[in-house]
Formats: structure tokens, C-alpha cells, sequence
């Protein structure tokens, strides 16, 4: 086996037990190139014949977040879904709202923004989050030629 998962290298990078289950969770995120739900996951898994708990899933799942190598997006469908992410230097995703396919985005101008609103609201900004939607490259190209 030359394949490599990436997923699979970092857990195994950040100590944790690679059980049968986690390695088919982190198979199954390897096949997407954009954002998953959880019910798609769970269904893929199943199409594969594979056996994975939803409890398992879910901790999986919630491991690989606690390791920014996944992270939680809201969509604006209002679904929950979950996009691959890189740890490392804090940025964003956009994420085609046609396709799921997204990239990474890093935010100096936007750290200034949340910088000033702290100032103006005197709160301490820990944390933010955001998301842009749109449609990507191919798409697009995909939507012209069609149109
Ligand atoms: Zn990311
Ligand atoms: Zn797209
Ligand atoms: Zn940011």
C-alpha cells in the first residue's frame, strides 16, 4: 500500500490509537474534496459495507476538529457540514455553494476588522469565524458553458 492519508498520518503524528473504525472514518473523509455532512458519512460508510458506530463517528469526528483537521461550517442551507482543514496558520474556507469544493483563505486584512470591533466594543475578540460562499472557478465555467 502506497496510498497515503493524510488524515491517518496526522492522527497518527498526534499520538492517537489508530483503531479499525477511526482509520474507515478518516478513509471515508479522504474521498471528499469538498464539504460532508455526518448523514453523509454515515451513508457512505454503509454503501462501503462498512461497520461504524455513530457514537464512534461522532467522536471521530470530534477528535479530528480538536486537531484542526476538520472544521465546522454551517451552510447556508442551514445544515451542519464539515470541510478538511489544515492546522497551522489561522484562516478561512469558501466554499463552492454548487459543488462543495473549497480552499483555504488567509484573512490579513479581516484580522484588522475584528481588531477595531474589539476596540469598539471593548470586548476581548478570542475567537471568530467565517465562512464565504460562492461559486468556484470550474463552475462557473461550467455555468457559461451551459448558459
Ligand atoms: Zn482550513
Ligand atoms: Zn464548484
Ligand atoms: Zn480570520
Amino acid at each position: 500500500m502506497t496510498e497515503t492519508n493524510p488524515i491517518v498520518d496526522a492522527l497518527a503524528r498526534a499520538g492517537c490509537r489508530l483503531t479499525a473504525p477511526r482509520r474507515a472514518v478518516a478513509d471515508l473523509i479522504a474521498s471528499y474534496d469538498g464539504h460532508f455532512t455526518a448523514a453523509e458519512l454515515e451513508s457512505l460508510a454503509s454503501e462501503r459495507g462498512l461497520q461504524i458506530g455513530r457514537a464512534t463517528l461522532f467522536r471521530t469526528l470530534e477528535m479530528l476538529i480538536e486537531l484542526r483537521l476538520l472544521e465546522r461550517v454551517d451552510l447556508p442551507s442551514g445544515e451542519h457540514a464539515y470541510v478538511r482543514c489544515s492546522p497551522g496558520q489561522h484562516h478561512h474556507h469558501i466554499i463552492c455553494s454548487r459543488c462543495g469544493r473549497t480552499a483555504d483563505v488567509a484573512d490579513p486584512i479581516l484580522a484588522g476588522a475584528v481588531a477595531d470591533l474589539g476596540r469598539q466594543t471593548g470586548y476581548r475578540v478570542d475567537s471568530h469565524r467565517l465562512e464565504l460562499f460562492g461559486l468556484c472557478p470550474s463552475c462557473q465555467t461550467r455555468l457559461k458553458r451551459t448558459a
